[in-house]
């Protein structure tokens, strides 16, 4: 992700300051204040890309982090205000960069390495389902989290995998920095590349914490995405009797 994002924005910020220049006054003001819609289109396009953020570090690479972590909890806890030196927060930035590095553990697993390890060939073509899989992920614009369900149906093709996998796979690709979209699309994917199926759909129902906290959305209000893939985007009737499966 570090290497897609630089490039990305600095294009981006040397069209926006390209543009400012033959603006008037004014008009430079106006979109000083508002400089968001003109980076938007690139952002949402990256943050769609199922391979964004789609990569593995080892365990020991990401603990070797953890000073440099703290250090940054540290900045943190001044830069809010507060006095890194006092009794209850003297543990807080160590004590913050391990959860961080607890809840961004998904960046140390391979979900296809994870399908892979029980797939069996079945002749079993009947509507695989498993639903309510809970889902505990950090949005990547405000680091704050968002939690919820994934469910998710497929049509097998010869080949099942182990009902426990897909939850893995589910928690693989939360425990990252994640948007919930393209998180909805990475274990659609996932799924796909490892069953080949006729058919699979992935719905996230999910609240965001950074909506909620800061009143965007009203608490108890959710997030609802799904990808359909084969049967489920083709056949209503697959997707009626999925959708009917996980509803009751
Ligand atoms: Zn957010």
């Amino acid at each position: 992700m570090e290497e897609l994002n630089p490039p990305q924005s600095a294009t981006a910020e040397h069209e926006l300051s390209n543009g400012i220049s033959k603006l008037t006054l004014k008009e430079q003001k106006k979109l000083k204040r508002t400089p968001e819609p003109k980076l938007k289109p690139l952002q949402r396009s990256l943050e769609l890309d199922p391979d964004a953020g789609n990569f593995l570090l080892p365990h020991d690479e990401r603990y070797d982090n953890l000073d440099r972590l703290s250090e940054s909890y540290r900045d943190i806890l001044e830069g809010v205000g507060e006095n890194p030196e006092r009794e209850g927060l003297l543990d807080t930035p160590k004590r913050a960069a391990r959860a961080l590095l607890y809840f961004t553990k998904g960046y140390e697993e391979d979900a296809s390495e994870i399908m892979r390890s029980a797939l069996f060939d079945e002749n079993h073509d009947d509507m695989v389902i498993v639903k309510d899989i809970n889902i505990f992920s950090l949005c990547e614009h405000h680091l704050v989290p968002f939690y919820g369900t994934c469910s998710i149906g497929y049509l097998p093709n010869k080949k099942v995998v182990g009902i426990s996998k897909l939850a893995r796979v589910v928690e693989t690709f939360s425990r990252r920095l994640q948007v919930q979209e393209r998180l909805t699309k990475q274990i659609a994917h996932a799924i796909t590349e490892a069953l080949e199926p006729s058919g699979v759909g992935v719905i996230v129902k999910c609240t965001h914490m950074c909506m909620v906290m800061r009143g965007v959305e009203k608490p108890g209000s959710s997030t609802i995405t799904s990808v359909m893939l084969g049967e489920f985007r083709n056949n209503p009737k697959s997707r009626e009797e999925f959708l009917n499966l996980i509803k009751n």
